[in-house]
């Protein structure tokens, strides 16, 4: 299972395909992205491999952000409704996650009374969650942080909201993301394979932060919103 994120100048398709097919060593049963332009959100998904999600991609539509998964499942069967990227009642927030969520029930039974989810996963109430917390603060990044905070278990999200195609926003916790920098774009990536082809300078971030991704720059907060300085590293592996 995998996570890859891009947000730069390019059309982010290739660069995520690619990234997901780096990442299938890691094992996987099914697999989607989701990019986003001016128009919109466009998801792709299916169960089984790469190969069979980069015929499916449109490859006419075009987006210079996106976000990609491979899915190895814990909750709910390996099919397409269950695979990522997962959206929230509204369709504007998209979401991939590595991980397990513990105490999903309890977080749907709490606050998710009146969203009929449309999957089985673990990773649904998250998305789902985000939207809840952001409608009440009306506050994307405050939502977010809210959603975290009330979730136990493990996780490496990347979450991306229609509104904004300028942000990618990303967490971590006991699931592995790290950041990867480039001029004019960066990329998140489980494992720095993944996008080596893009860049080969890194950021880690530690359990319980958050990431702000942007074009030009990111910005790692704390859980409290404190704000945290981290020097970059060159991984030495060749693509
Ligand atoms: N628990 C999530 C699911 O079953 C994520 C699994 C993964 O890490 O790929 O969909």
């Amino acid at each position: 299972c995998g996570i890859v994120g891009y947000i730069g100048a390019n059309d982010s398709k290739e660069i995520l395909l690619t990234g997901l097919e780096k990442l299938e060593y890691r094992g996987y049963d099914s697999a989607g992205i989701a990019i986003l332009n001016d128009e919109g959100v466009n998801v792709t998904k299916v169960k089984g491999r790469i190969a069979g999600l980069r015929e499916k991609v449109d490859a006419s539509v075009q987006a210079n952000l996106g976000i990609g998964h491979t899915r190895w499942a814990t909750h709910g069967e390996p099919s397409e409704d269950n695979a990522h990227p997962h959206q929230s009642a509204s369709g504007r927030f998209t979401l991939v996650h590595n991980g397990v969520i513990e105490n999903y029930y309890e977080v749907r039974d709490e606050f998710l009374d009146d969203v009929t989810l449309k999957s089985e996963t673990d990773t649904e109430i998250v998305v789902q969650l985000v939207e809840h917390f952001a409608n009440q603060t009306e506050d994307v990044l405050d939502g977010f942080r809210k959603a975290l905070s009330v979730l136990k278990g493990s996780y490496a999200i990347a979450l991306i909201d229609n509104t904004n195609p300028d942000l990618i926003y990303v967490a971590k916790n006991k699931s592995p993301l790290l950041v990867g920098l480039g001029e004019g774009f960066n990329v998140v990536a489980s494992d720095a394979m993944a996008t080596l082809k893009e860049t080969n300078r890194y950021v880690e971030i530690e359990d319980k932060e958050i990431v702000l991704v942007k074009r030009n720059g990111v910005e790692i907060q704390k859980l409290d919103g404190t704000v945290v300085e981290r020097e970059s590293y060159v991984a030495e592996i060749d693509a």
